[in-house]
């Protein structure tokens, strides 16, 4: 019974080892995922505006233009006008100069209002440029500390994994699915001493009868509060990570 507590307790020890070089890397990982989704929303916006403002710009380009070829033609017809032969050439040339005047007032129209529209899309385009590069330097600083936590804890979590493949085939195979089923349910600790009286795991007190029966070691005994098992601390005295991956 005693080696079966001791096997329990070591795999906890090890468990433990290993959570805490899990939680070395907290919630960098997520924070690196949201800074990559925001960096794609804001350059996926971005893009969509640049690509109006060009738009944009072009069609003021042709528009200015068709407006210059249109006061050609205009210059022309006003030539014209000095050598009409009759009534009907005239009007008709006039009718030409209104329609060329009307065709520049609307190209005219239309670029101050394109103007205008650049004119807040260059705005908003400048607006987001701060944010993005805000994010990117964070994303830049969050990846290489992800990587330096990575390096550093590569080989002890290689170690500490091999060590606890050898303890785990230490524990009998009915206490392995038990114990893994207390972690899961009790924030990673399964296996408990008594502390000052009482359970380590939800420091509630354990009757001295109770403690007399645990120190015994015929048992495996469950915290009747929160249901962890609870092992002597003279088992936990002689464990230690450190002789465990020595
Ligand atoms: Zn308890």
């Amino acid at each position: 019974m005693r080696e079966r507590l001791l096997a329990l307790y070591e795999l906890q020890i090890i468990d433990d080892e290993l959570d805490q070089l899990e939680s070395q890397r907290g919630d960098l990982p997520q924070h690196v995922r949201e800074l990559e989704q925001k960096i794609t929303s804001v350059k996926g916006s971005l893009k969509a505006k640049e690509l109006e403002k060009q738009e944009s710009e072009q069609k003021r380009q042709l528009n200015v233009t068709e407006m210059e070829r249109l006061d050609e033609s205009q210059k022309k017809y006003k030539a014209q006008l000095y050598n009409v032969r009759n009534n009907k050439e005239y009007d008709a040339l006039t009718k030409s100069i209104d329609q060329s005047e009307e065709e520049i007032r609307k190209r005219e129209l239309e670029n101050e209002t394109l103007i205008e529209r650049e004119k807040i899309l260059a705005e908003e385009i400048e607006s987001l440029l701060p944010g993005m590069q805000e994010y990117e330097s964070e994303l830049k600083d969050k990846e290489s500390d992800l990587k330096q936590i990575a390096k550093s804890n590569e080989r002890q979590e290689a170690k500490v994994r091999e060590k606890r493949a050898k303890i785990e085939s230490k524990v009998k195979k009915m206490d392995v699915s038990k114990y893994l089923h207390i972690r899961k349910a009790k924030d990673g600790k399964a296996v408990v001493t008594i502390r000052r009286n009482a359970c380590g795991g939800c420091h509630n007190v354990i009757p001295p009868n109770r403690q007399l029966e645990i120190r015994k070691m015929d048992h495996l005994y469950n915290c009747t509060s929160c249901g962890r098992i609870i092992v002597p601390t003279e088992i936990a005295e002689g464990v230690s990570i450190e002789d465990l991956l020595a």
